[in-house]
């Protein structure tokens, strides 16, 4: 890349790339060390083991949260490269910066959010 050009750039107060792979670093660290770091049940009741199964279950649904939003990050990144950043994947148009601002990896402008429906 080289020199800064701000004709180039989504008009974010700061990089968004900083931001974007800060996260992507973090959620891959997530992912890669599993997000559990289960403390030892010293109480064996069953209410211990209740919550054994309920925290797995959170895990999974966390490890597939940040597995996707993994994927988000580096798909936002892509388009830093290509230059089709902050625009909607789906309808094309800008998507609004108080958006970008919240959510960095944001794919979709708001309407767009709404209609794909996922998180986010
Ligand atoms: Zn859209």
């Amino acid at each position: 890349m080289g020199a800064y050009d701000p004709r180039m750039t989504v008009p974010l107060g700061d990089d968004p790339r900083a931001a974007l792979v800060a996260e992507r670093d973090r959620l891959r660290a997530e992912v890669a060390e599993g997000i559990v770091a289960p403390e030892p049940m010293t109480y064996g009741s069953q209410a211990a083991a209740a919550s054994q199964v309920f925290e797995q279950q959170r895990d999974l649904a966390l490890r597939d949260r940040n597995d996707r939003q993994l994927a988000e990050v580096e798909a936002a990144i892509a388009r830093l490269d290509e230059g089709t950043y902050g625009m909607c994947v789906r309808c094309g148009r800008s998507i609004a910066l108080e958006r970008l601002e919240a959510l960095p990896w944001a794919a979709h402008c708001i309407d767009c959010q709404r209609i794909v429906g996922r998180g986010g």
